[in-house]
């Protein structure tokens, strides 16, 4: 029989990897992944002691199941041949002949695989393990907005089955892994998860990281504002950066601009400083841009 491969996309992530091993175990397929693993996926794989499954490349005519995404651009390689997709991402991929497609509006592509083949997950706990950490990560440990009830019943469930007691302890230390920014140069820091957007006509840089310990951040502070003043003069008219508190549910907003708008879109008063935090503040695409695009309007 040709080889299936399963493998998920581009840049892994714990779900991508962890749905990947999990759904390509069960139907005697290969799990692959599509590059370098992050120091989280490493954790996780290590904790439940499955090993690394093989970087998918030169793939061209190879059948491929995609999981956890399914945009040709994510793809590890766009001329392998897609023959199936396992996701929880909008529907973007055309395919010139029918394929068996399965995405569900669920916090984790692992909570699909979970449902799907619960028996065989029940009767593996390393797959278990795996695929709760799957749905901690993508859900931020429950707190994304992105989070269902079908993933924590199935996040339950799959923690009695490894044996992981108390399943938020357990992805706060998993976080732990990726989310400290100790011994880190600034630089990388901030410009892991940057975006560039144009408000009012004007270049607006917002960067963002979670962390686990704010400790981290406010040790850092110095540094972090004087290479956003430093990034605002290569063009921009405003450079933020948030630091999500991921325990607390709150982010402290470093900013290098006008303070008065930066008052007026989050209604806040700074004072004499360059950062405030704000209590509940969790996403930058929902709670940053919008209100500062109003208020860039409105000047
Ligand atoms: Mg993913
Ligand atoms: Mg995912
Ligand atoms: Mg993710």
């Amino acid at each position: 029989m040709e080889d299936i491969y399963v493998v998920g996309h581009k840049s892994p992530d714990t779900d991508s990897v962890a749905s990947a091993i999990v759904y390509a175990g069960i139907k005697g397929y290969k799990a692959a992944v599509a590059g370098e693993l992050n120091p989280e996926t490493v954790f996780v794989l290590s904790k439940f002691g499955v090993k690394t499954p093989e970087i998918f490349a030169n793939a061209e005519g190879k059948k491929v199941i995609l999981v956890d995404h399914n945009e040709t651009s994510q793809m590890a390689d766009d001329k392998s041949e897609v023959v199936g997709v396992v996701d929880h991402h909008k529907l973007s991929m055309s395919v010139s002949k029918p394929i068996s497609v399965r995405v569900e509006p669920v916090g984790a592509t692992a909570t699909i695989v979970a449902g799907m083949y619960m028996d065989e997950v029940k009767a593996n706990p390393a797959w278990a393990g795996l695929l709760l950490s799957a749905i901690l990560s993508d859900t931020v440990i429950f707190k994304s907005p992105t989070t269902t009830e079908e993933d924590r019943v199935m996040a339950v469930t799959l923690a009695d089955v490894c044996g992981i007691k108390d399943p938020v302890a357990y992805g706060i230390e998993m976080k732990k892994v990726n989310a400290s920014i100790v011994g880190k140069d600034i630089r990388s820091v901030i410009g892991a998860d940057f975006k560039d957007f144009e408000m009012g006509g004007k270049k607006v840089g917002i960067g963002a990281v979670e962390v686990v310990d704010m400790s981290e951040v406010a040790a850092r502070k110095g540094e972090i504002l004087s290479r956003l003043t430093e990034l605002k003069g290569d063009g921009y008219e405003m450079v933020i950066f948030a630091a999500t508190d991921i325990i607390n549910e709150g982010s402290e907003l470093f900013f290098a601009g006008d303070k008065a708008l930066i008052e007026k879109a989050f209604g806040v008063q700074i004072g004499d400083s360059a950062s405030v935090y704000i209590k509940g503040l969790m996403s930058r695409k929902k709670q940053i841009v919008p209100p500062l695009e109003e208020a860039y309007k409105n000047i």
